[in-house]
């Protein structure tokens, strides 16, 4: 590449000493950039809060030199929230009027901290705040804190309070709201696995359309039904409506069942290796398939080696939002069978361009999973926790996830 660039300047007639003061030049100023950046970057400092969002939902982003750990000293219910960010240096001169939820900010000194405090305009609790290194074209860390708005009563969780429909934020009406397919399992003539006094097909039917409304309170997302009704549809017919509305994330819901009652819990199933052979195998049998890829399709091994490809991302992905769902359903306390993702080549994960997963909420054949699967409270509050999993994994940049889901995440609720 280099002596490329040379021979063109040559052949420009650029002479050899004036390349080499050009090199010299440039060496100059790498070096001087590379110095500066480890004199900062010794420090350690807070270098600007930023503020996004609206007077309903406010994004705090804290750019930070170096990696820290947060912890909540104030949560808003006094007004404030304030957040020792252990390991950096408050920048100089932090502060200012806010945005949204936020009127005013300041980074104070705290004992080997940073202090960010944060005065509210209203009411507002901390959602969710998580680390994020550095990357997707951003070079330093930041450290998010997503502020909520709290209405004068208190939502109780699972309650269907028709007042708390307006207070939700407006949904900015963009096409480029991520799809979501919720594919409830079963239906019709398959009513899926039997519990003492319900069948599986019902109870992912309801888990589906109480995801829907969760996903789509929060105005950012576009959610589609593989089916809305006790109807079958088929298993590839189903990975088909989400390949065809160019889903982002297709997510499965079913209930285990099985042979002793006592087993109980949930799990999160992605595509295993073999099942990705089985993906390739099916999309590379037709004619079309390259057309509907959006491959180039001149070259038959070529297409093989990009569809290898985009399984390989979208088996990533698949895999980091079964991570977070997994958090988030353990931090809802939803007992969990296998507190690490289990691999299936089931049929409804087969799309090679959409990241996809299976949750099995329960064992329907276990009495208390039963109860839950069957009681709305129970069954909203685990769908909130799949709606923050997919909150989560839309929230981090594409690049950054493996690695945001990795150790340097603080996470969620203090
Ligand atoms: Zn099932």
């Amino acid at each position: 590449m280099y002596g490329h660039w040379v021979s063109s300047l040559r052949k420009w007639g650029v002479r050899e000493w004036t390349m080499t003061a050009m090199a010299f030049v440039v060496i100059c100023a790498v070096l001087m950039t590379a110095g500066r950046g480890l004199a900062s970057g010794a420090s350690g400092e807070v270098l600007a809060v930023r503020f996004g969002g609206d007077g309903e939902r406010t994004r705090v982003v804290v750019d930070l030199e170096r990696s820290a750990r947060g912890s909540v000293i104030e949560d808003g219910a006094e007004g404030r929230v304030t957040l020792a960010l252990a390991g950096v240096a408050p920048g100089r001169g932090l502060n200012g009027d806010g945005s949204g939820l936020v009127s005013g900010y300041r980074v104070a000194a705290g004992s080997g901290a940073s202090r960010v405090q944060l005065e509210l305009a209203k009411t507002a609790e901390i959602e969710r705040r998580f680390l994020l290194p550095p990357g997707d074209g951003v070079r330093h860390y930041r450290y998010v804190i997503d502020l909520k708005a709290k209405s004068g009563t208190v939502a109780v969780v699972g309650s269907r309070s028709p007042r708390s429909t307006p207070a939700q934020p407006r949904a900015p009406r963009r096409a480029d709201r991520p799809l979501v397919v919720i594919d409830a399992g079963h239906g019709g003539h398959d009513p899926g696995a039997s519990g003492a006094h319900s069948r599986e097909s019902a109870v992912t039917l309801a888990a589906a359309m109480q995801l829907k409304s969760e996903l789509e309170r929060t105005g950012r997302y576009r959610v589609r039904m593989t089916r809305d009704s006790n109807v079958y549809v088929g298993l590839y017919r189903r990975v088909q409506i989400a390949r065809d509305a160019e889903a982002d994330l297709f997510i499965s819901l079913h209930a285990d069942a099985g042979a002793d009652p006592a087993t109980r819990g949930a799990s999160v199933y992605t595509l295993s290796e073999q099942g990705a052979g089985r993906a390739v195998r099916e999309f590379t049998r037709g004619d079309n398939w390259h057309r509907a890829l959006n491959l180039p399709g001149r070259d038959p091994s070529v297409d093989r080696i990009l569809l290898d490809m985009t399984q390989r991302v979208t088996q990533n992905r698949s895999a980091q939002f079964a991570r977070m769902l997994l958090t988030h359903l353990e931090a809802a306390d939803r007992a969990l069978l296998r507190r690490s993702h289990r691999d299936a080549g089931l049929a409804v994960l087969l799309a090679p361009d959409v990241p996809a997963v299976l949750l099995e909420m329960g064992f329907i054949t276990n009495p208390e999973d039963e109860r839950d699967l069957n009681d709305e409270r129970a069954r909203r509050r685990m769908m909130r926790a799949v709606a923050e999993g997919i909150d989560r994994y839309f929230t981090q940049p594409r690049d950054t996830m493996q690695m945001a889901s990795a150790a340097n995440v603080t996470s969620g609720q203090p």
